[in-house]
């Protein structure tokens, strides 16, 4: 059986931080989707579109990670891709204990879905899309937390 996982996130941008847990993940599952949100009452920095060709442009010549938008629940975006896996990262205990509460209603909504966390790696434990963003609105220099396209 194949493991396909869904690595579901808003992306906004995508950083290092996410990049790790991507290169992570990769040598555990056969297929990932890397589920761009797009919620129409979210308000983001970067269009959908921008944000899937900044993560599509990284991944570019990996044929087992496809790029995709979805909205709604994500476990209802698993069943359609057929994934028996969510991903997600952790930085600290504020993101385990956020994470674990999603992955538990998760888990009610979808008991065949089980959420595989990964840790960052220390040198990405403090980059945050909400920070990158208030740097991009300041002027300041993203490059050591974003992948250049
Ligand atoms: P969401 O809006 O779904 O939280 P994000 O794009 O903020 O979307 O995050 C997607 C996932 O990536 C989450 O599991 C989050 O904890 C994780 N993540 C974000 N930044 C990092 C980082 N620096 N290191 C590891 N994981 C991270």
């Amino acid at each position: 059986m194949n493991r396909i996982a869904v690595f579901p996130g808003s992306f906004d941008p995508f950083t290092f931080g996410h990049k790790v847990i991507v290169d992570k993940a990769i040598s555990l599952f056969d297929y990932i989707f890397i589920a761009v949100g797009n919620n129409s009452k979210k308000n983001y920095m970067f269009s959908i579109n921008e944000r899937i060709n900044r993560i599509t442009a990284v991944y570019n010549n990996i044929e087992n990670i496809k790029v995709i938008s979805y909205d709604g629940l994500t476990v209802d975006f698993c069943k359609q891709k057929n994934a028996n896996f969510i991903i997600r990262g952790l930085r600290d205990n504020a993101d385990f204990a956020f994470e674990t509460r999603i992955a538990m209603m998760n888990k009610k909504l979808h008991s065949d879905v089980e959420t595989v966390f990964f840790l960052t790696s220390p040198e990405y434990s403090s980059i945050s899309s909400t920070i990158v963003r208030e740097i991009i609105k300041n002027g300041g220099d993203v490059s050591k937390f974003i992948p250049q396209i």
